[in-house]
């Protein structure tokens, strides 16, 4: 084998279609690689390289080909397969050979990598002058949505909560946004492809999606004006369809999403409350998320998510859902029985891509058929539902009982995987075909009596009728018996304990068989392709259940949590209150015993109670009450009920957080330089309806510097018209529990503890007041520190409270008023001092000292600068 061989040419010419692909070529029963792409492979997955004239080569059998393609597609890289595309039989020459598929991490429609729950996006990203185009593509499911933003960081965090599995962007982008695409990759796994600039321009991507769309305007997707979602997605669709070869019929609609009729919760809010991922990594599965996920279908498991990172604005769109759970919780045993019937529905949106893409197999469509089953009984159970929302997943579960009659005729109750095992249709669906049966089913009659026949004819006992692949039929006569072998039988094989004969009655019989078995595999396909043509006409009404069905499953989904957890309905309105009775953090509250976590109530509003300042030793309880707020506000507005007793909530527009040290958006800066561009974030951002949690902030820096910035802070959100976000701060500077007497809006909190002479117990409380109280040496006594170190500790703290108490005693550097917390105090002690050493250097007169009066004079200065 060399280069000039034919194989190898079309090897090549394949190979420069393929383009950044790795090629996998079908030789016989593998999938064969070469050259580079056979190094690579052989190293990403760890198999042999061979080299035959000098070629390095590395292969995978071809019935495992999938599970290959996924590993290498797992590591983010492309692979496309060319198949033979010609029967070796027919072909003159070499065996002609096509690309037929592309894939890549973005590019999957039926693999293990694709997670029931969870979308698998492709999505591309443009910019025209400053705003940013992200346009979104689940090959999988269908669902292609654009959305523009403008601010950077926006665009980060919307990629995050994203989590796309590949990203499309123009070499201009990728030059002039080299940082951004950086930050992506510290935290997310996806493949980069770079683009010529012009598959981004404007006017093109126009034409491609008018064109795709086949119409001519894109006005009636929302998309109008959106000049940078239009490059991104027309990009997007260019790259697919010219360089993949797929085929996008079935995209038939693009949604124009608005990010600002969303609430907007940054990635890293999302994270520090646990809404979809877990920051326990030891207890991955402690997230709201996993908590209000009891859907039975993976269409509302990715609807749920969807649902959770774009928690709604609109009052009565909220009400719709609160209305619809209500309703199911009303009637919680009809809601039981759809789930029932729900978990009998299969991923039609993953089936139906697959009756488009020609990748269904026989099990698809009983899969299809077993949930096109139960539309109709979910459809009866809701009939006499009255809520708005219920009525309309009503209305949209279709009638489509012609394709089920139709499936119910055709298919028969477990067909098998791959359409050549065959035994696809039941009798009656096909006359011919069952005709063609009957071939076969006669023919093991004949065969029987056959052999029958034989055995009598030649008084050979161990006579027997075969077959195998080789030689097809045979008789079959044991070494012992040969010689009462007839002359009419002819000889085909001697093994070692039988001969093997053949006669012209079976050969003709054979002959008969083969032909009618092959015409009943033709007919089978036949039949298949033309039942796959009729269910594609159904696609349009498909995707409209399948979509109703998503929606029923996440409302059924929230009233069983809502039941289960006794959650309450909140009240929802456009005040600027947020009033929450017995609220508690659901996810803590899970992980505890039952009836352990004790409830708290909040009331913040934007005049006497926006910003709860909350002291208190570590371990109180802080970080739980603070987040606890902000994940019942998120619930609230995706429609779900919460975790109280009672609570009105006005709309709130942003959740901000600064919670923790760490935070995976900015690495490779300092604690502190994260901590500031967070906090200044939120202060560009927050407005009067946004509700804030802060944990702490300037911990990074010195102390002075973070009381500094902190008191500041308070005071922008408390002062600053148009910023009076609700604001609940838990923090260990004491000093800043002063601002309670200067600043309106200001309320200290503390959270209970009680004390004995040796215990301390958390009651988990929040009680008005603040507290200086750290019992830093009570939390190292319940983690188990070496009671010497306990006592040692116990020991200096005393010695320090007795210094302290003495200092803070003398007149001279107690804390007038509120602004003139301890940093000023010492700063003004040190000034003091300062003055004094200027002062009595001055009054020496060099020429009448004496060296040992200078040096009693260096003495006592630095004895009154030790002071
Ligand atoms: P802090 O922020 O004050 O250091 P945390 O909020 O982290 O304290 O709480 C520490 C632990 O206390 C939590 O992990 C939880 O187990 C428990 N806890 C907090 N709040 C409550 C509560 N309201 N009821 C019961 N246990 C609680």
């Amino acid at each position: 084998m060399s280069f000039s061989t034919p194989m190898m040419k079309q090897w090549q010419s394949l190979k420069e279609k393929s383009k950044d692909a790795l090629l996998l070529f079908r030789l016989g029963d593998f999938y064969e690689a070469f050259l580079e792409d056979a190094y690579i492979i052989s190293k990403e997955l760890d198999l042999t390289l061979t080299k035959r004239h000098n070629i390095a080569m590395c292969g995978v059998p071809y019935h495992a080909g999938e599970v290959y393609i996924d590993r290498l597609i797992a590591k983010n890289f492309k692979v496309a397969v060319a198949e033979q595309v010609e029967d070796p039989k027919d072909a003159k020459g070499i065996v002609k050979r096509e690309i037929v598929k592309i894939l890549s991490p973005g590019v999957i429609f039926q693999s293990n990598l694709l997670k029931d729950k969870s979308n698998n996006f492709f999505i591309s990203i443009s910019q025209i002058g400053s705003i940013f185009g992200i346009s979104i593509l689940d090959l999988s499911t269908s669902e292609f949505s654009a959305i523009e933003i403008e601010d950077e960081k926006d665009l980060i965090n919307e990629i995050y909560k994203l989590k796309p599995s590949e990203i499309l962007v123009s070499q201009k982008f990728k030059d002039q946004n080299q940082k951004i695409i950086d930050k992506l990759f510290i935290d997310l796994n996806f493949l980069l492809t770079e683009k010529d600039n012009w598959y981004f321009e404007f006017d093109m991507a126009l034409d491609i999606l008018l064109n795709h769309f086949n119409t001519p305007s894109l006005d009636s997707f929302g998309l109008k004006a959106m000049t940078a979602a239009i490059a991104a997605s027309g990009a997007l669709i260019s790259y697919l369809t010219e360089d993949l070869y797929i085929k996008l019929d079935h995209i038939k609609t693009i949604k124009a999403e608005n990010l600002s009729s969303f609430m907007a919760i940054d990635f890293a809010t999302m994270k520090n409350l646990e809404i979809l991922e877990s920051l326990n990594h030891l207890n991955k599965d402690s997230t709201l998320l996993n908590l209000l996920d009891k859907t039975s279908t993976a269409m509302g498991g990715r609807l749920l998510k969807r649902w959770l990172k774009m928690p709604l604005l609109e009052i009565d769109k909220i009400q719709k859902r609160q209305d619809s759970i209500q309703e199911f919780l009303d009637n919680f045993e009809t809601s039981l029985k759809i789930s029932e019937y729900l978990q009998n529905i299969k991923d039609m949106q993953r089936l139906l891509i697959r009756v488009i893409n020609k990748s269904l197999t026989p099990k698809d469509l009983a899969n299809l058929r077993e949930s096109i089953r139960n539309v109709p009984l979910i459809k009866e159970k809701l009939k006499n539902f009255k809520s708005l929302l219920n009525i309309e997943n009503e209305k949209d579960l279709i009638d489509i009982s012609s394709l089920l009659s139709l499936l119910e005729e055709a298919l028969v109750e477990i067909p098998p995987i791959r359409l050549s095992d065959g035994n696809i249709f039941k009798t009656g669906y096909s006359e011919k075909l069952d005709e063609l049966k009957k071939i076969s089913t006669n023919s093991f009659t004949y065969l029987n009596n056959y052999q029958n026949k034989l055995k009598e004819q030649t008084n050979i006992k161990t006579l027997k009728v075969k077959f195998n692949k080789i030689f097809g039929y045979f008789i079959d006569v044991s070494r012992a018996q040969v010689d009462k072998v007839p002359k009419e039988f002819i000889k085909k094989q001697t093994l070692v304990n039988s001969e093997r004969f053949i006669t012209q009655e079976l050969k003709e019989f054979e002959e008969k068989v083969l032909k009618s078995e092959e015409r009943l595999k033709t007919l089978e396909n036949e039949l298949f392709l033309d039942l796959r043509e009729k269910v594609l006409k159904y696609s349009k009404d498909l995707q409209k259940i399948a979509e109703a069905i998503a929606n029923i499953d996440v409302l059924i989904s929230f009233s069983k949590v809502a039941k289960a957890n006794s959650f309450i309905k909140p009240e929802i309105n456009d005040s600027n209150i947020l009033d929450i009775k017995d609220g508690k953090h659901p996810i803590i509250e899970a992980n505890l015993p039952f009836g352990e976590f004790i409830a708290n109530d909040t009331y913040l509003d934007n005049e006497n109670n926006q910003m709860y300042l909350i002291t208190g030793p570590n371990m109180a309880g802080k970080s739980t009450y603070i987040r606890q707020v902000a994940i019942i506000v998120i619930m609230a507005q995706i429609g779900s009920f919460i975790p109280a007793k009672a609570a009105k909530i006005g709309i709130v527009d942003k959740v901000f957080s600064r919670i923790g040290a760490s935070d995976d958006l900015s690495r490779g800066q300092s604690t502190f330089m994260v901590e500031m561009i967070e906090t200044a974030n939120i202060l560009n951002n927050a407005t009067n309806r946004s509700l804030i949690i802060l944990d702490e902030i300037g911990r990074g820096t010195s102390t002075y510097d973070g009381i500094s910035i902190a008191w500041s802070v308070v005071e922008y959100l408390i002062n600053t018209k148009d910023k009076k976000a609700k604001t609940l701060f838990a923090t260990h500077y004491f000093e800043l529990t002063e601002l309670e007497n200067s600043l309106k809006g200001v309320t200290n909190y503390n959270i209970a503890v009680k004390e004995s002479e040796t215990e301390i117990v958390f009651l988990r409380k929040i009680i008005k007041g603040s507290t200086d109280k750290s019992y830093g040496i009570h939390v190292a006594k319940i983690a188990n520190m070496p009671s010497v170190v306990i006592e040692k500790a116990a020991q200096i703290l005393s010695n320090l409270e007795k210094k302290e108490n003495t200092t803070k005693n003398s007149s001279e550097i107690k804390p007038k008023k509120a602004e003139q917390f301890v940093l000023f105090d010492i700063q003004d002690n040190l000034n003091k001092k300062m003055q004094n050493v200027i002062k009595e250097l001055q009054e020496i007169d060099i020429n009448t000292l004496t060296p040992l009066d200078a040096l009693k004079k260096i003495y006592n200065l630095k004895k009154d600068i030790d002071k």
